[in-house]
């Protein structure tokens, strides 16, 4: 059966960003702000060309828009995408001179961190702008580094989706994890205290070699990890790691990670629904860090953003559920989910979206 993702919701507003004196050179895509200011963090990475990097941007943006609304935050999707000059640069004044073009939007674009950037890099866009999150705050305050968030909700959702799917706790089972960066690593540590067993794959050896170390994890090459022996695979790095190819080479009986936009095309939902994988949609399981980010922004406090992670396991739990029982990929369900609370234009209360 081949299920297609379609999404209705139109993007909005592309910014192109170029500043020859410090080489900035990207883009932030807002793709909708039918629930409030686009928000969605910052990517510096290689790319080939600003297509690439468009293209990247475009899909990561419709992505928040979908994230934000099932997490019911009162926020837009969006995101900004830099691509990583290839001479010398100075770090500082390409961060001020995005921040000028965050600026430049009052408040329809909030950023924070990405792949490849970091709380100093956003400490100093927020020289420029306040439509910053991410930042170093006080004790009891929401904010920094988002990933810890991230992979909280991740390890809870695949808790939920463990107990759902395969009738059993995270105690035993062996995880595959792709990507061992800030939210694969904190993961790595979480599924390790649960009684987990490991086996990670990472591009950067000093990312993975230290984890192997110290959690006794199985390390494989990043061309194995999605087909080892396991039964849970946890895509951790870039988008695009379940294809058709993937999803047909794979042992894993459920995917759960914290990658975004992990389907490579629409129809990647339903070959793991024909081979009976059970998949958490990335965006629902990874919404613990835009749920600070955002928290952040609105001057709340940490407890408020424990409360709203700690709904993330019930509502993988529940879209599991609702997923069975109507044949369709969890995918599909949460997209609809995501869209209609898009065209209702309102968030519900936090504990009324499942
Ligand atoms: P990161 O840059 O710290 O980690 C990514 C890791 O993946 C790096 O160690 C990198 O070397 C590795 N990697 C890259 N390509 C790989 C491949 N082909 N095979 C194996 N490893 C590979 O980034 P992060 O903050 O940990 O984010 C990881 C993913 O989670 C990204 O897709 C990101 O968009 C998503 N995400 C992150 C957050 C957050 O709070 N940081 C929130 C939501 C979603």
């Amino acid at each position: 059966m081949v299920i297609k993702v379609a999404r209705t919701v139109p993007a909005s507003q592309t910014i192109r960003l170029h500043d020859w004196e410090t080489g900035l050179d990207g883009v932030i895509v807002i793709h909708s702000t039918a629930l409030g200011p686009g928000a969605g963090g910052c990517r510096f990475w290689h790319y080939p060309d600003a297509e690439h990097a468009f293209a990247d941007a475009s899909r990561l943006a419709e992505g928040m828009s979908f994230k934000n609304a099932m997490a019911g935050l009162p926020f837009g999707g969006a995101k900004a995408v830099i691509l990583q000059p290839a001479g010398s640069f100075e770090r500082s004044a390409l961060f001020r001179a995005f921040g000028r073009a965050v600026e430049a939007l009052d408040g329809q674009y909030v950023t924070a961190e990405d792949v490849g950037t970091t709380v100093a890099d956003m400490e100093e866009v927020s020289g420029v702008t306040r439509h910053v999150a991410g930042l170093s705050v006080a004790t009891g305050r929401a904010g920094g580094d988002p990933s810890p968030w991230t992979a909280l909700g991740v390890f809870e959702s695949m808790q939920a989706a463990a107990r759902v799917a395969l009738g059993t706790d995270l105690k035993g089972l062996t995880v595959a994890v792709q990507g061992t960066g800030n939210v694969g690593a904190n993961l790595c540590r979480r599924l390790a205290d649960a009684g987990a067993r490991l086996v990670i794959a990472d591009v950067a050896p000093e990312r993975r070699n230290r984890l192997e170390k110290i959690l006794d994890a199985l390390v494989v090459d990043v061309a194995d990890i999605a087909s080892v022996n396991c039964d849970i695979f946890a895509p951790c790095a870039l988008g695009g790691s379940l294809t058709l190819d993937s999803v047909a080479a794979m042992k894993a009986k459920l995917v759960c990670g914290g990658a975004n936009n992990q389907l490579a095309t629409p129809e990647v939902a339903g070959a793991l629904l024909d081979r009976g994988i059970a998949y958490v949609p990335d965006y629902v399981a990874n919404a613990g860090g835009i749920i600070s980010v955002s928290a952040e922004y609105l001057g709340e406090d940490q407890a408020t953003v424990s409360e709203r992670v700690a709904l993330i396991g019930p509502r993988v739990a529940a879209l599991l559920g609702e997923a069975a029982h109507t044949g369709l990929s969890p995918a599909l369900v949460a997209d609809r989910m995501a869209e209609e609370i898009m065209q209702a234009g309102v968030v519900k209360k936090h504990e009324t979206i499942f």
